[in-house]
């Protein structure tokens, strides 16, 4: 075979056989194949799309090219979650306690925030101590000791997507669905998961901005997991603002300790009582009708019992961080100056862009432009409204903690236009506006 060839095959519309992909895969993963043709066959891709047995073939050879995690000596049936990324999103700080709480061992691997969108090691790693990177034989013995692992990717994880996502970055081939789904499907693959829940965000701080786009990618990934053998389950999930209140990496902490201990915003319940409860179903393998309410019910119970918050701690333990930031959330890193920002106008709070607020966060130093920049733990901000609520002028909109005026001002600059306000009363936002399921044995 030539690369010249198969990245001909694919400019003039062609499909490209299961061999074909992953013998293009393998060179480039090796190096054998250069950056310049790999690139030029991502274009190709981008312009020309691909099949669904194209886009399966895709994942699996990246999936493959690297080593895989096998759970299956501890976790009979491994299940996984996966979010597109999100402002305010630390849906799996408290999801996974409460999963592993209701007895369905948990281990996944997360990602750091890019661009305006937050990443969970960068929120665990404000809690001091806490190790985000884990060797195999760690993440094993972590859980059938405790149940529960959240940290990073292992380094041979998927090698192939790491390699071709960094190439998508410079060569504008970044928002095509196949490369997107089976960029994100190659690494659940390899993680070990036999059931896996997506928590597919549509809106203006998301990577979808609009519902169809959304249902597109989560149709995608479920065909992908299926034709993979997995059990799929995916949500489409509101991101026209930010999830819960607190936005920056030790704020999101503190709010997760809240939401575990039966408190906190009644979105971001609602949200992780769902998505855990999909989680726990799966774990189960229990496809009765009621099994999800059942479960949502039981969730419910782990949060307000503090059961959920005790496997967190636990977690924070295993995992060498300082549980006394755990048990009192004022011990997390705190910023030097904090302003409240008030409403500039009365009436309705009809959007809230989930975007500028993840940018004024960015501006403060919580997230990262590239990614070798560092992050501040203790920056962020308080979103105190939603949309649907009625403010008057002067109310509180926003706290801000920040370490730097010329952030704060700069922060303040995007802040002040994220919220639009009508006079007319305004519909809340929906939390979830779909769900699409899938599995190899239907
Ligand atoms: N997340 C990923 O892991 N890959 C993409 O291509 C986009 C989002």
């Amino acid at each position: 075979m030539r690369a010249t060839d198969i990245i001909e095959k694919k400019r003039d519309g062609g499909e490209l056989s299961a061999d074909e992909i992953r013998w293009f895969i393998d060179g480039y993963t090796r190096g054998d194949i250069p950056d310049y043709q790999a690139a030029a066959w991502l274009m190709a891709v981008f312009l020309r799309g691909m099949s669904r047995q194209e886009t399966l073939d895709l994942t699996v050879a990246m999936a493959e090219s690297g080593e895989q995690l096998d759970l299956s000596p501890v976790v009979g049936y491994a299940v996984d979650k996966h979010s597109t990324g999100g402002v305010g999103d630390k849906v799996t700080l408290v999801v996974l306690p409460l999963v592993a709480a209701a007895g369905v061992p948990v281990a996944k691997m997360s990602g750091r925030g890019l661009g305006f969108s937050g990443g969970t090691l960068d929120k665990l790693e404000s809690i001091t101590g806490y190790r985000v990177q884990l060797s195999d034989q760690e993440i094993i013995k972590q859980v059938r000791e405790h149940g529960i692992v959240l940290c990073g990717p292992t380094r041979s994880l998927a090698p192939a997507d790491g390699k071709l996502y960094a190439l998508r970055d410079v060569t504008g081939t970044v928002p095509s669905l196949p490369l997107i789904a089976s960029s994100i499907m190659s690494k659940k693959l390899a993680s070990g998961a036999k059931a896996i829940v997506l928590d597919v965000k549509v809106g203006l701080g998301a990577f979808m901005k609009c519902i169809k786009d959304a249902r597109q990618l989560a149709q995608t990934m479920v065909d992908i997991g299926v034709g993979a053998g997995r059990e799929m389950v995916a949500v489409i999930s509101d991101m026209n603002q930010p999830l819960g209140c607190a936005v920056g990496n030790a704020l999101e902490v503190r709010e997760t300790v809240e939401a575990l201990r039966g408190g906190g915003p009644g979105d971001l319940r609602e949200h992780c009582i769902v998505i855990a409860a999909h989680m726990v179903r799966l774990g189960r393998r229990d496809r009765r009708e009621s099994a999800l309410s059942d479960a949502m019910a039981e969730v419910a119970d782990l949060l307000d019992n503090g059961a959920g918050l005790a496997k967190f701690r636990e977690l924070v333990e295993a995992q060498g961080g300082d549980v006394s930031m755990i048990d009192d959330p004022d011990r997390l890193p705190q910023a030097r100056l904090c302003e409240e920002l008030p409403a500039e106008q009365t009436g309705f709070v009809a959007q809230f862009s989930a975007m500028l607020v993840g940018q004024a966060v960015v501006e403060l130093g919580a997230g990262r432009a590239r990614k070798t920049d560092p992050i501040d733990p203790a920056v962020g901000v308080i979103v105190c409204h939603k949309v649907g609520d009625h403010v008057t002028k002067g109310d509180v909109m926003f706290t801000v903690y920040a370490n730097d005026e010329p952030r704060l001002a700069r922060a303040r600059e995007l802040l002040l236009e994220a919220p639009v306000f009508r006079d007319r009363e305004q519909e809340p936002l929906p939390t979830f506006y779909d769900t699409i399921t899938g599995s190899p044995s239907a």
